[in-house]
């Protein structure tokens, strides 16, 4: 899969894409980074990408010729129309589902907006999809960019060593991973629950599952509505709601 930025500062967008793990993704050509930095497509002899807003108010904005340029290279360069996500404040908010749905495409290209942000025009021109990663505001896009191409690279296959662990982790099935324990089996007076010393996977799988329906229930009961869960399951959801009311909780050890 091909990740194409679009930004001001692409030494920020390399250095931290080409570390860890997505740093060995690249190596093995499981995805690819392409930097585009939409000065080096200014038209003016002083390469400047910003300008003030018509209508006065504070700030610069980022002008539309240099960064319809930047865009034009990467559709020239890989020969059709590419999906476009701006990073921006008032996009929709981004999560794991979305994360999924964007790691079946081939290319995709990140807008990384700065200062007021970008241009109306050019956006209407080229923007096809407007994600947010919270509702706070940022300095630029780079951050928003980094942190979606992060979770969206997680999906691709042979970027994660262990093809398990996505398929294990929060979110899936609308629940928040189960709590896990390395060695020793004792630190601080706490012990490793006993059933994951058991060697029967049949128990562990199913302590993990109890786990994480009432992790769940505690951390993230909104999450809650879109799991399919077992009778057995919602009794559980239930015990939390109820201890949860005089200030008790059930323990990881009681659902052994
Ligand atoms: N004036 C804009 C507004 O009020 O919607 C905010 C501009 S912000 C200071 C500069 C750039 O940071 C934006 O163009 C966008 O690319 C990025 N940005 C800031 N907050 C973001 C967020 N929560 N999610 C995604 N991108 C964000």
């Amino acid at each position: 899969m091909n990740f194409h930025v679009l930004t001001l500062f692409p030494e920020m967008v390399n250095d931290c894409l080409h570390t860890s793990i997505l740093g060995r993704a690249v190596l093995k050509g499981c995805i690819s980074i392409n930097t585009v930095d939409i000065r080096d497509y200014a038209d003016n002899k002083h390469l400047r990408v910003d300008d003030y807003t018509y209508g006065g108010g504070a700030g610069m904005l980022m002008r539309a010729q240099p960064v319809y340029g930047a865009y034009e290279a990467v559709e020239k360069r890989i020969g059709f129309r590419p999906r476009v996500i701006y990073l921006t404040p008032q996009g929709r908010v981004f999560d794991q589902q979305m994360a999924k749905d964007l790691a079946l495409e081939q290319d995709l290209v990140f807008l990384c907006g700065h200062y007021e942000g970008i241009d109306e025009r050019v956006l209407e021109e080229i923007v096809t999809d407007e994600v947010s990663i919270g509702d706070y505001v940022l300095t630029g896009g780079e951050l928003p960019a980094m942190v979606m191409i992060d979770a969206i690279a997680r999906m691709v296959p042979g970027v994660l060593s262990n093809g398990d662990s996505a398929r294990t982790e929060s979110f899936e099935d609308s629940l928040l991973e189960y709590p896990q324990y390395s060695r020793p089996e004792v630190w601080h007076e706490k012990a490793v629950p006993p059933v994951l010393l058991s060697g029967h996977h049949a128990n562990i799988e199913k302590w993990r599952r109890e786990q994480a329906v009432i992790r769940t229930a505690r951390k993230r009961p909104d999450l809650l509505e879109r799991a399919v869960l077992t009778k057995e399951e919602q009794r559980l959801v239930l015990q939390v709601r109820e201890e949860g009311k005089d200030g008790s909780l059930p323990d990881e050890g009681e659902h052994e």
